[in-house]
């Protein structure tokens, strides 16, 4: 991300789904999405245009009924006024610029656009590696509050006395007030970018290596296996994010929680302690990839978790390294 032309596209979906999980299953298609809404920034985060489009459902021709309380939308206006998938999603990345910044509120929307645009066979977003895109629940939480809570939409604008004037619940005013919130971050906070893993890195050279202003990620290539993860040298490694070396682990891998994620510290001549947190994440195909983060932590705080360490079980059937 960067440069000249950057847009902020600050977007918002609707989306319809089947009756039951296993109509779900069998169509193919989860959350069938009817309505987009956009707001487009340019690099001061002034409002340039705005985007705004039904669908015409072509997998589920019934509104069930959680979508119908929630947006407002009824079948008959969709096959009404909206216009089939793959055309809107053609005409809103060609709005959206060269170079856009996507930008919601939450991690779902662009899970969702990228499996329904799948599933209509258009060409992916993204190649072998995660899309980068700003969550400003995230962001929000950064800013006002204490960075871990994720707030409704509803409780941010109100929190931020920003007018109430649109419904909520429909694409392009859901899009405006995320914009409206994200016109209130901080520049700084705006490193702070998430990843979408709808698309896992499918190599080493589409790793992804990032460090921002308090802690390093790592998100590591897919491995077929757990264990094959878990064997990974890289994956493993434990490294200063500020000087890049190697450094000694002065507590081992190990889980505290059954494999719900796994903890390491080592220690820089330079630097200090690092903690080292590994999480196992399930790819959409039956995959593993991990999610690492590096975070300075002082020396109390080690011996915090020398202690934990001590007390954790041993995973059965595993050289500790
Ligand atoms: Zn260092």
């Amino acid at each position: 991300m960067g440069g000249t032309a950057v847009n902020y596209i600050v977007f918002d979906l609707e989306w319809n789904q089947g009756e039951s999980p296993k109509e779900q299953e069998l169509t193919g298609l989860p959350f069938e999405i009817v309505e987009i809404g956009a707001v487009r920034l340019d690099v001061e985060r002034r409002v340039t245009g705005q985007f705004t489009r039904l669908i015409r459902p072509q997998v589920y021709h019934k509104m069930h009924r959680y979508t119908e309380e929630l947006i407002h939308l009824s079948m008959e206006e969709l096959e009404r006024d909206g216009e089939l998938f793959p055309d809107v999603v053609t005409e809103f990345l060609d709005w959206c610029g060269e170079d856009p910044v996507f930008c919601t509120w939450g991690t779902l929307d662009l899970t969702e656009l990228q499996r329904n645009m799948e599933y209509y066979g258009m060409e992916p977003l993204t190649e072998g590696r995660p899309l980068p895109f700003l969550d400003v629940q995230k962001l929000f939480s950064l800013a006002f509050e204490d960075g871990k809570s994720r707030r409704s939409l509803t409780h941010a604008i109100e929190q931020q006395g920003i007018e109430a004037d649109q419904p909520f619940h429909r694409a392009l005013s859901d899009a405006v007030y995320t914009a409206r919130l994200l016109q209130r971050i901080s520049p700084r906070l705006l490193r702070n970018i998430s990843f979408d893993a709808h698309v896992t890195p499918q190599d080493a050279a589409h790793e992804v290596h990032i460090v921002f202003d308090t802690y390093a990620k790592f998100i590591s290539r897919t491995f077929e296996t757990r264990d094959e993860l878990l064997g990974d040298q890289e994956v493993m490694s434990t490294k200063c994010y500020l000087c890049h070396h190697n450094i000694r682990r002065k507590v081992k891998w190990f889980t505290p929680n059954n494999g719900r994620y796994y903890l390491a510290v080592a220690n820089c001549d330079r630097h200090g302690f690092v903690k080292y947190k590994l999480r196992i994440r399930s790819t959409e195909d039956g995959g593993f990839y991990a999610v690492k983060t590096a975070k300075f932590i002082d020396e109390a705080f080690y011996e915090d978790l020398r202690r934990l360490r001590r007390t954790s079980p041993r995973p059965r059937g595993r050289k500790n390294s």
